[in-house]
């Protein structure tokens, strides 16, 4: 009986962590090609059902691997993780590497250079497997507005796996590559990593470089990790993060080596369970309990658990939605079929003409709505009243948060709402697509750090717990997650596909 239990067990490659990998890597078990080709070919037998990618880049990630193999044969030191294959969000510029958005109006962009996350990567041996479904432009929650294809969540295949970064979510969840990058501008890695049983976190805003990286809202982007686990975010944490001389916002914040953290005793820290995000409205009650459950175990762990206010946080989701579009809408002015990817074939009368004509052939619906309220909250007459107004919003929303780090080392609560919903439930209704994301929006608003991490199931599909930390402080969050990983076999289990 045990014998036969041990039999199903059995873990394929394509199964391991990104840093179990890295061992099998050093140790010469496997070479970085073999890493590639149990990618490809996990991807040949389930990528048809899972539809993660917008681009596949075999050639490219062989050739890489075939680099590391060889430095690695010839006995050069080499960064640990070198070898291990990753998936990027369509959004992150990668030379000479179709970069669309999952949008129509740059269906046909291929950019020059790489962001320099992706440089990053690279340098540190990681081959690209390909370029990951997202939003258009990273707008939504679900992945349902790429104007190319409807991602499925791989814990059920009917259902989304959430967005932006759907794509890079299931592309992990799904076995298809090792980890992957994405950005969260409102809930974007945190979202799909909660819906996809990952680890997911969004840095710091400057924590990491936003060069080469479509621009939605600027003050709120970041890029980050999504993981199998813990410890395989603090390894590609610590590739992406630090100051970059092409990104004025990144800060000049040392970065530390994140693997430190883990195993740290966690006794005596203080955990903020945030009252609003836990026992407010709309939270599903298997969520809540997932989370309550969660938090006992790091109660039991010698952590200090106390219910905290954040009174300003039913606010986020309309200060969000005036912020976000009206940043984008000046962010996606750049694209008039002059500059960039696609221009209208049809005749035009005028230069305006033309731009209007591409701008509409383009831009998918939520596109245009987003840059329409952007446009009308920023207008004369309407900027006091919305933009000047959420501004200030923002700033309350930030002061509880300080306010609350006055006595706690982290906050926690859950990252989605809800698990995985069906593809189609929410597509017509912008109110309850837009309510996925109450518990991470103010994450952004304040520009703190945050990460999601597998708590529980309900009806086999998965839920996130998030915890959020001090600026710069993704240590702690890190320390934590991991402790409570020891405890607990969540992040372990895999989807049938
Ligand atoms: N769902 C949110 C939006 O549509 C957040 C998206 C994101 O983080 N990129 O704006």
């Amino acid at each position: 009986m045990a014998a036969d239990t041990k039999e199903t067990i059995t873990v394929q490659l394509h199964e391991l962590t990104a840093w179990e990998l890295t061992q099998k890597l050093q140790q010469r078990e496997i070479s970085a090609v073999e890493a590639v080709e149990a990618c490809f070919d996990r991807i040949a037998a389930v990528e048809d059902r899972v539809k993660a990618y917008l681009c596949l880049t075999r050639d490219q990630a062989l050739q890489q691997a075939r680099e590391v193999d060889a430095r690695r044969a010839s006995g050069e030191a080499l960064p640990a993780t070198a070898g291990v294959p990753i998936a990027y969000k369509d959004l992150l510029c990668t030379d000479g590497v179709p970069t669309t958005c999952a949008s129509r109006i740059l269906a046909n962009f291929v950019p020059p250079y790489d962001a320099t996350v992706v440089e990053r990567c690279s340098q540190a041996g990681l081959p690209m497997v390909g370029k990951a479904n997202m939003d258009e432009f990273a707008m939504g929650s679900s992945t349902e507005n790429s104007a190319f294809q409807i991602t499925a969540n791989p814990w059920d295949l009917e259902r989304v796996p959430g967005g932006s970064s759907g794509g890079s979510a299931a592309a992990v969840a799904a076995g298809e590559a090792f980890w992957a990058l994405g950005t969260d501008t409102g809930g974007s890695i945190r979202q799909p990593a909660s819906l996809c049983n990952l680890v997911g976190m969004k840095p710091t805003y400057g924590r990491v470089s936003r060069y080469g990286v479509v621009a939605y809202a600027s003050s709120l982007d970041q890029v980050g990790p999504l993981t199998r686990d813990v410890r395989d975010c603090a390894l590609l944490l610590g590739l992406i993060a630090g100051r970059d001389q092409r990104d004025s916002t990144s800060a000049a914040v040392p970065v530390p080596d994140y693997t430190e953290v883990l195993g740290r005793d966690v006794t005596g820290l203080r955990a903020g369970i945030v009252r609003e995000l836990l026992y407010g409205e709309g939270i599903e009650s298997d969520v809540r309990e997932a989370v309550e459950a969660a938090i006992k175990t790091l109660d039991s762990l010698g952590m200090a658990c106390e219910e905290v206010s954040l009174p300003h946080s039913e606010y986020s989701l309309p200060c969000y939605y005036i912020i976000a579009p009206a940043e984008c809408s000046s962010n996606l002015a750049r694209y008039d079929g002059v500059r960039y990817g696609h221009r209208t074939e049809r005749e035009t009368t005028s230069v305006y003409d033309m731009f209007a004509k591409t701008r509409e052939e383009g831009f998918g619906d939520e596109v245009k709505l987003r840059i329409i309220k952007g446009t009308y909250v920023l207008s004369a007459g309407y900027y006091d009243a919305y933009y000047r107004k959420a501004l200030q919003v923002r700033t309350l929303i930030k002061r509880d948060f300080e306010q609350a780090f006055e006595r706690f080392d982290l906050l926690i609560c859950p990252t989605s709402p809800s698990v995985a919903f069906r593809i189609g439930e929410k597509a017509d209704d912008p109110l309850a697509m837009k309510l996925a994301d109450i518990c991470t929006l103010p994450i952004n608003l304040a520009g703190i750090p945050a990460m999601s991490v597998p708590c529980g199931f309900s009806g086999g599909l998965p839920i996130g717990m998030q915890l959020m930390g001090k600026p710069f402080d993704e240590p702690t969050l890190l320390q934590v997650a991991y402790a409570y990983e020891q405890s607990c076999d969540w992040h372990r289990r895999r989807p049938a596909l």
